[in-house]
């Protein structure tokens, strides 16, 4: 396959080129392509996107039954992802079991990839009205928690201040598992401190941390001040206002911020009254709120994300790195995510309004509008 003529979003840019695809690989990007192909003239080709907090869809968790998976997986192209990392919220129990030996059933299914799990712990220290439990992370609870398996487990959440002397944070980074800061009442040496032993990326920032306090040295603002930290952002201009937006870029970069959807079975529902967690909660104004009127979730899809940063003036070079190339980076992920010769041909074709046309999935179309 050839695409002609888009404009290629390449490290930060856009780029006048062709890009060819072998074997389910991209093998060319250039300008000198003299056959013909696909002419894709007046359209952005993006890598494919990588939704990295993603607890379900298309009314179902992640993990509800094969099939619901199956219909999340021919679903996601549409909105351009192609790749994603469901997150169960993981308890000792028999259903957190069958949620995760369905997610791992799941591999190779046609459509979006399943690459990994986040595993949404209790190890919180901030309490939530509906959620008001902390546990002490050790090695025994996580390895249970995985269900013995953590070798597909690509991230786990915890509050640093539960780990006081890093060693589960340096015991699961040794393991290949990235430790990601959230839901945490701990102190800048906190933040400070996890970083130096593994800690890699936050929750999305700044929800489920306390808020900013001038007088207070806290997790929320050391979040910002570390530069190695990547902060996973809920870009829908809901949970976090396009001002904080602003500051987080200003003080993170483009490139150290990881947009990601927080998708619940309610992605794309209609406003209405829904049943969540066993909770009343409603859909109004594009926000998923309880009775008390607080945020619970998100309810949009990751390109719908995309066109409402750009609608509140985010230039298209920074929509790009965030919703598209930054999760390769901060997740490790060497074999795709990039528009790049040698990773996989997963890509994303929109037009100039950010509305997806076409996703490629391991080198063939997908999903055509
Ligand atoms: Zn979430």
């Amino acid at each position: 396959m050839i695409i002609k003529n888009a404009k290629v979003f390449i490290n930060g840019s856009f780029y006048d080129c062709d890009v060819r695809t072998e074997k389910g690989l991209i093998t060319e990007i250039s300008k000198d392509i003299v056959e013909e192909g696909f002419d894709a003239s007046g359209c952005y080709l993006f890598a494919g996107f990588i939704d990295a907090h993603f607890h379900g869809a298309c009314e179902a968790y992640c993990g509800d039954s094969l099939e619901k998976m199956q219909e999340i997986a021919r679903t996601l192209p549409q909105y351009g992802v192609t790749a994603y990392i469901p997150t169960p919220i993981v308890k000792h129990d028999e259903e957190t079991k069958h949620r995760l030996r369905t997610i791992r059933a799941t591999k190779n299914v046609p459509g979006a990839e399943v690459i990994g799990i986040f595993l949404y712990t209790d190890y919180k220290h901030r309490s939530i009205p509906y959620y008001p439990i902390s546990v002490a992370p050790s090695k025994e609870d996580t390895l249970e928690l995985a269900d013995g398996d953590l070798s597909d487990v690509r991230a786990v959440l915890y509050a640093p201040e539960l780990d006081p002397d890093r060693s589960w944070t340096r015991w699961l980074r040794e393991n290949g598992v990235l430790p990601l800061i959230g839901f945490t009442e701990g102190t800048s040496e906190d933040v400070r401190d996890a970083v130096k032993n593994g800690a890699r990326l936050t929750d999305h920032y700044p929800n489920g941390f306390p808020l900013l306090d001038h007088h207070v040295s806290s997790a929320v603002l050391q979040c910002l001040l570390e530069k190695d930290l990547y902060l996973q952002l809920n870009g829908d201009c809901i949970h976090v206002s396009p001002e904080f937006i602003q500051l987080i870029l200003k003080m993170k970069g483009d490139d150290h911020v990881v947009a990601v959807s927080d998708s619940s079975p309610l992605m794309g529902k209609p406003e209405g009254e829904y049943d969540m967690f066993g909770m009343k909660v409603f859909i109004k104004d594009g926000a998923v709120r309880d009775v008390n009127g607080k945020l619970v979730t998100g309810c949009h899809t990751f390109d719908e994300n995309m066109r409402t940063m750009y609608a509140h003036g985010f230039s298209l070079e920074t929509i790009g790195k965030i919703f598209t190339e930054n999760a390769a980076e901060a997740y490790l992920l060497k074999d795709r995510g990039k528009i790049e010769v040698g990773r996989k041909a997963d890509l994303v074709l929109m037009d100039k309004d950010l509305n997806v046309l076409k996703t490629m999935i391991n080198g063939e179309w997908f999903y055509e509008r």
